[in-house]
């Protein structure tokens, strides 16, 4: 052992520059150059999850346009509703899951649809249900992200929101810009022109810059496609100026084949010719599913999770934030002299919903720690006792106490 250690030594000064080769040879056996294709590998094991949402009236061509994306039907036991049934219909939410395979690669896509949205004779706040849908979605995560095991979450926040524009009217309605306005900051909204084969090359062109125009005007946020870093070589940097000029993407719809020069194309055959989906020369059907699924279905779920789903989550430790505060000095109050005073209410999560939370949380809490009932009555008749009022002793007792919790909730919010 010894002579084996003082010869490399020895080997350490006298051939130095060999160490220096061999060194260089090592750190090719280091390995973490395989990190991308382990974390490769697994992710192509789990599978992937994408959740689409489409908006828009309907009749733009929603369902079709989603069944040409994917290749799949999706609608097989829609049900459409006669213009009686419309008069009076609420926005319904519908979700459709497929696990689609390609080249082993798994996805579970689902797709929510939002019948009836722009329906009714009466559209007020009719885009209303749908925000309280994806409302719902981030709410159900947070308590399972928040609970005790987390390690088979379901994802079911959606990623992204296709809104369809309609292509007979002069850019955008008030319901449109109403319904973006709404959603803008929950979601990743890509605004699409439907039915884009009602309108000659020109009108396309104007729409796009009116459309354009307006989204900018109103203050509305759309989905933003990331910057392309400057080391990018021209072709990519072109084709994304491209992407962010089509906006809105003008697209087609179809679900049946047609021949068009001797070729089977997904299209629509008309009596003056055929419109094929994936001709980039007659619609952006080709631009959009590359976006969509090629080259930006990981940075809409980035977005999804760091900007849209962390806006709700901080709204909601906020809301948590001031009922307990709230709460605590309702409890000072009423020692001192039994007033209350007003906490303004953060929108979007309401005192009872943070309330029931903050309970949930306790109860997991005080199952997780064996805590007896007894002991956590105590505890909190304890914390009543006019010279237990100081907040250093408040937040060193035992967690099962809820206000003890809640306080630690505070103070890290805070
Ligand atoms: P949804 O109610 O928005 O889901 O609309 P559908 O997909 O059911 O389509 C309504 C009607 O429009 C159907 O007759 C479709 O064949 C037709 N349609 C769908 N996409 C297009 C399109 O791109 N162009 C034209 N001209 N018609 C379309």
């Amino acid at each position: 052992m010894e002579n084996s250690s003082s010869n490399n030594r020895f080997r350490s000064t006298v051939f130095n520059h060999d160490d220096e080769v061999r060194n260089d040879q090592d750190k090719e056996y280091v390995g973490f150059a395989t990190l991308p294709n382990q974390v490769h590998r697994k992710s192509v094991k789990k599978g992937f999850d994408f959740t689409l949402m489409v908006a828009g009236e309907s009749g733009l061509g929603k369902s079709t346009l989603v069944n040409s994306l994917f290749l799949t039907d999706l609608y097989k036991d829609r049900k459409l509703l006669n213009a009686e049934e419309r008069i009076t219909q609420t926005v319904e939410i519908t979700k459709h899951t497929v696990d689609i395979e390609e080249k082993g690669v798994k996805l579970k896509l689902t797709i929510v649809d939002t019948p009836g949205f722009g329906d009714a004779v009466n559209n007020t706040e009719c885009w209303k249900s749908v925000a309280d849908y994806i409302d719902q979605q981030f709410e159900q995560y947070f308590r399972d992200e928040s609970g005790l095991n987390r390690k088979n979450i379901q994802d079911n926040r959606v990623h992204c929101c296709l809104y369809f524009i309609s292509p007979f009217g002069h850019g955008l309605r008030p319901l449109d810009v109403e319904f973006m306005k709404a959603l803008h900051e929950k979601v990743n909204i890509v605004p699409v022109l439907a039915k884009a084969d009602t309108l000659t090359p020109s009108e396309v062109k104007k729409k796009k810059i009116k459309i354009r125009e307006e989204i900018e005007q109103y203050g509305i946020k759309i989905y933003q496609f990331p910057d392309c870093d400057s080391d990018e070589d021209e072709e990519f940097k072109q084709q994304d100026l491209e992407l962010k000029e089509s906006i809105p993407f003008a697209v087609i719809g179809s679900n049946t084949v047609v021949e068009a020069k001797g070729k089977r194309v997904r299209g629509r055959l008309y009596p003056w010719g055929i419109v094929e989906v994936e001709n980039s020369a007659h619609c952006d059907f080709v631009k959009l599913r590359n976006m969509l699924v090629r080259t930006h279905m990981q940075d809409l779920k980035d977005v999804t999770r760091e900007t849209h789903y962390e806006n709700y989550r901080a709204q909601c430790i906020q809301s948590m934030t001031r009922m307990v505060v709230k709460e605590r000095n309702r409890n000072k109050l009423t020692r001192e002299s039994g007033t209350d005073f007003p906490i303004p209410v953060v929108s979007g999560v309401t005192d009872n919903e943070t309330e029931k939370l903050i309970r949930e949380k306790d109860e997991e809490v005080r199952h997780a720690n064996h805590e007896p009932e007894s002991h956590y009555q105590h505890d909190h008749d304890h914390e009543h006792e006019p010279e237990h009022n100081t907040d250093h002793n408040e937040c060193s007792e035992s967690p099962a106490n809820p206000e003890t919790h809640s306080d630690q909730l505070v103070d890290e919010a805070l």
